[in-house]
C-alpha cells in the first residue's frame, strides 16, 4: 500500500511568523524524506502581507483552500498592530470556529540546562478555544463585551454543556494515551452556573472513561500549585481564559515563550500547528527568536494526524523531529539566547536539520 500524501497548508502570520515557519517548514520536509511521508506544502496568505496582496488579513480564498487540506501551519499573528480598517479583522478566531477547533492542547516539558525551573515538568493543559469570554461572533453580539453606558462594561462569559463536553473528551482521549490522570480546573465555588456546567459535563464524559483517574483544582490554587508542585499534574482540562493564563505560567516554568508549543484540534482529523507566543514585533528581523514552539508544534501536528489517519510514516516523521529537536536543545552552541544558548536561530536550525541527515 502507497503512503497516502499529506496536504499541509503553510501560513507565515506576522513579525517573527517570516522566520519560525519557514524554519519548521524546511525541519519538517528533512523528516518527511527520510521517513518516506510525502507532503504536498500549499503557501497561503494572511495576516498583514495578506492585506496588502489580497485586500484582506482573511482573505476568503485562504479559507476555502484550507477546507481542502489535512492541516496547516500557523505562524503568530500580531493582529493588535493592524490598521483600525475592516478588511484588518482577527484572523484567530476564525480559522478556530469556521474549522470547529475547539481544544487547543499546550504540553509543556522540562529540558536540562536550559532554565526550567523544575528538571521534570511533563505536563499537558487543554484549552477550551471557543468559548468562555471569547464566545462565537455568530451566536452572540459582536465581540461579546458591552458598554451600556459611558462607566459601566460588561463582558459575557459562554460556557455551554456541549463546548465542555467535546474539550473534556479531548482531554480524556490525550490522557488515555498518557498516564490516565486528568485534572479539571474550574471555580465553581463563585461561578455555579458556568464553571458549575464545565464540571458537570465534564463528569458526564469521563463516565464513559474508567480507565482514567479525574480529580479536581480550583483555578487560584492551580495557579499557586503549577509553581509549587507541576510534577503532579499529568493532563489539565479548563476553560478559555483559565487556559490562557494558566499555559503562559506553565511556559514560564520551562523557559519562557518560545518554549511553548501548541495544536488546535476539534472534531474531524483536520489539525492547525500554532505556538502560544505571539509575532514577537520587539525581536522580528533579527534573527533570535527560538524556533523550537514553531517546530514542536509543527511536530505534533504531524504526529497527530499520523495517529488520527494510521499513517505511520507520518509519526516516524514526528519522532525523528522530536530526536533532532532534542539533540540541538541539548547544547548551549545550539539554542537561541533566551533559552541560555548562544546560537543565532538559524544556527539552532541548521543543528536540526544536521541532526536529520
Ligand atoms: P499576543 O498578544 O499575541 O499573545 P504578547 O504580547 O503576549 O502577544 P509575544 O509576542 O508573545 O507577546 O511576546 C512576549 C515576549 O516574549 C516578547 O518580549 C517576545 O520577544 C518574547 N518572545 C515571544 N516569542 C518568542 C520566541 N519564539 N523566541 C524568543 N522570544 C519570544
Ligand atoms: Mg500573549
Amino acid at each position: 500500500m502507497s503512503t497516502r500524501t499529506l496536504k499541509i497548508g503553510v501560513l507565515n502570520g506576522d513579525d517573527i511568523g517570516h522566520e519560525i515557519v519557514p524554519a519548521s517548514v524546511r525541519i519538517a520536509k528533512a523528516a518527511a524524506r527520510a521517513a518516506g511521508q510525502p507532503i504536498d506544502w500549499v503557501d497561503l496568505p494572511i495576516g498583514r502581507t495578506a492585506l496588502d496582496t489580497h485586500g484582506s488579513t482573511m482573505p476568503s480564498g485562504t479559507l476555502e483552500t484550507l477546507s481542502q487540506l489535512d492541516g496547516w501551519i500557523l505562524g503568530p499573528i500580531g493582529h493588535r498592530d493592524y490598521p483600525n480598517v475592516p478588511e484588518a479583522i482577527n484572523p484567530h478566531p476564525i480559522l478556530r470556529k469556521h474549522f470547529d477547533l475547539f481544544a487547543n492542547v499546550r504540553p509543556t516539558r522540562s529540558y536540562q540546562g536550559i532554565g526550567c525551573i523544575y528538571d521534570d515538568i511533563d505536563l499537558v493543559i487543554v484549552r477550551e478555544n471557543n468559548e468562555g469570554f471569547q464566545p462565537d461572533r455568530n451566536v452572540f453580539m459582536g465581540s461579546g463585551e458591552f458598554r451600556p453606558n459611558p462607566d459601566l462594561s460588561i463582558s459575557v462569559r459562554v460556557i455551554s454543556r456541549e463546548g465542555s463536553q467535546k474539550v473534556v473528551r479531548a482531554a480524556l482521549e490525550l490522557a488515555r494515551a498518557r498516564s490516565k490522570r486528568l485534572t479539571l480546573v474550574h471555580k465553581n465555588t463563585v461561578f455555579k452556573l458556568g464553571c458549575g456546567m464545565f464540571v458537570e459535563a465534564a463528569y458526564q464524559v469521563a463516565a464513559e472513561y474508567p480507565d482514567v483517574t479525574v480529580d479536581e483544582v480550583i483555578v487560584d490554587t492551580m495557579a499557586m500549585r503549577l509553581v509549587r508542585d507541576p510534577q503532579s499534574f499529568d493532563v489539565i482540562v479548563t476553560t478559555n481564559m483559565f487556559g490562557d493564563i494558566l499555559t503562559d505560567e506553565a511556559a514560564g516554568l520551562v523557559g519562557g515563550l518560545g518554549m511553548a508549543p501548541g495544536l488546535c484540534i476539534g472534531r474531524g482529523s483536520v489539525a492547525m500547528a500554532q505556538a502560544t507566543h505571539g509575532s514577537a514585533p520587539d525581536i522580528a528581523g533579527k534573527g533570535i527568536a527560538n524556533p523550537y514552539a514553531m517546530i514542536e508544534s509543527t511536530r505534533m501536528l504531524f504526529d497527530w494526524l499520523g495517529r488520527q489517519r494510521n499513517a505511520p510514516e507520518a509519526v516516524d516523521m514526528a519522532q525523528r523531529m522530536r530526536n533532532a529537536t532534542d539533540h540541538a536543545l541539548g547544547n548551549a552552541a545550539t539554542r537561541t539566547p533566551d533559552i541560555r544558548g548562544h546560537a543565532t536561530q538559524d544556527g539552532m536550525v541548521q543543528s536540526i536539520l544536521e541532526a536529520l541527515e
